[in-house]
């Protein structure tokens, strides 16, 4: 335990009060705005939300994955954009860095993303390489005493207000697989680096993508995470390993949510003389969603649990993201059934949800890409 009990139920209680009091109040402005508001950022940082997984000897909590899975599931009883104003620095935008990273690139910038001084950015996806990660283009030549990077990465969450980008470039013009691929700290002021313009999205809006582009970037030789060509691209597996199971805990508590709103909603809405609780075609419905929300709640808590405990959880974690995102997404889609004609409408909160939800089965791995690892490993191990 990274926490004492009372010290970790303290923080849970304070997070479940800033959703409760903060957050929820602005989901429809944050939709309708595209933006969250700079003071409840400031409020994350006092609330030392932006550190809750860095390591303690570098000013952040150093949360146990159980301890992380149970922060994601009060953050994840509201609108995701609000996560994901802290999910880079809590997951993929500063785990590069405290797997892999020498200790003075940890001690130079890690106390900075844990205080949220700084937003971290990871700058994977390609136009041409999603999916097959492996096949980056985007490239990083020797020069000197430094390296020069070119290419464009897409998709990239936070980054325009990325103060460091943890950058995969190819350091080996002669490979095209995994194994020429190193990764970089590419603070946003070093020239030659730009941002194309905000991506208009389905949902989770309030949190922004755009593309991050290199034209003859210079980087010094120690910008290498870990000093070391050629593990970039195992760094980034491992980032993204690790978030599988944070993504899997917030579409849990976003399945919660959406089932107190579709139980709340069917128990007062009337036809036919009844509440539409009544009926037991919605009662299935009902029924549906809470046993797979509670089968997906388990499975996290479990995989979390055995992490924690050392175990290699790599095939657990990918059941967990490709579970509980496909189950938040049935779940999503019965509340919007529930709520009838009402759940089309903006004014209800399950429509929004439904379009924020989707992003989950598609990012840090889609469900094929999920699928594909858990049956790979699955006959790796009978072999
Ligand atoms: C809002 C948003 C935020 C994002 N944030 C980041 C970020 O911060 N950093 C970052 O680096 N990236 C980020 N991404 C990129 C994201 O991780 C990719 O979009 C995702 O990995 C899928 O890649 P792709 O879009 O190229 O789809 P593709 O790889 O082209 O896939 C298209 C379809 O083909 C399927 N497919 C592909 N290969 C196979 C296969 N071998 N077998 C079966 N099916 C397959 C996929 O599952 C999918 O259904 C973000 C994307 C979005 C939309």
């Amino acid at each position: 335990m990274a926490l004492d009990a009372d010290t970790l139920d303290q923080l849970l209680l304070t997070i479940r009060r800033f959703v409760d009091e903060r957050l929820i109040p602005l989901e429809a402005q944050v939709d309708r705005d595209d933006r969250v508001p700079p003071g409840i950022i400031e409020q994350m940082r006092e609330l030392g939300l932006f550190g809750l997984t860095i390591p303690q000897q570098y000013g952040g909590l150093g949360l146990t994955m159980s301890e992380e899975v149970k922060v994601a599931f009060e953050m994840g009883r509201t609108s995701p954009a609000f996560r994901s104003v802290i999910g880079t620095n809590v997951g993929i935008g500063a785990h590069g860095l405290v797997m892999d990273g020498t200790e003075e690139q940890k001690q130079h910038y890690l106390p900075k993303l844990a205080s949220g001084e700084i937003i971290g950015s990871f700058a994977l996806t390609e136009p041409g390489a999603g999916s097959d990660a492996a096949s980056i283009r985007t490239s990083a030549r020797r020069d000197g005493n430094g390296y020069v990077l070119n290419g464009t990465k897409r998709f990239i969450t936070n980054a325009h207000v990325a103060g460091l980008f943890t950058v995969f470039a190819r350091t080996d013009p002669a490979s095209t697989g995994a194994g020429g691929v190193s990764a970089f700290l590419v603070p946003r002021d070093t020239p030659g680096l730009s941002l194309g313009t905000p991506e208009r999205k389905m949902g989770q809006k309030g949190a922004q993508v755009c593309d991050v582009i290199f034209e003859d970037c210079r980087v010094p030789a120690d910008a290498l995470v870990g000093i070391r060509e050629g593990i970039g691209f195992k760094t980034a597996m491992k980032t993204l390993d690790r978030g599988r199971i944070h993504i899997a805990a917030v579409s849990v508590a976003v399945a919660e949510r959406l089932i107190d709103m579709a139980l709340a909603y069917a128990m007062q809405r009337e036809q036919f003389g009844k509440p539409i609780a009544e009926f037991q075609l919605v009662q299935a419905m009902l029924a549906d969603s809470k046993t797979e929300a509670y089968a997906a709640r388990c499975m996290v808590e479990e995989t979390a649990r055995r992490r924690d405990a050392g175990q290699g959880v790599s095939t657990e974690a990918s059941c967990c993201k490709y579970y509980c995102t496909e189950m938040v997404g049935r779940v999503a889609d019965r509340a919007v059934q529930i709520h009838g004609g009402a759940g089309y409408i903006a004014d209800y909160h399950v429509e929004r949800f439904y379009r924020d939800v989707r992003l989950f089965r598609i990012y840090e791995g889609t469900s094929q890409i999920q699928q594909l690892i858990i049956a790979r490993n699955m006959i790796r191990a009978a072999c």
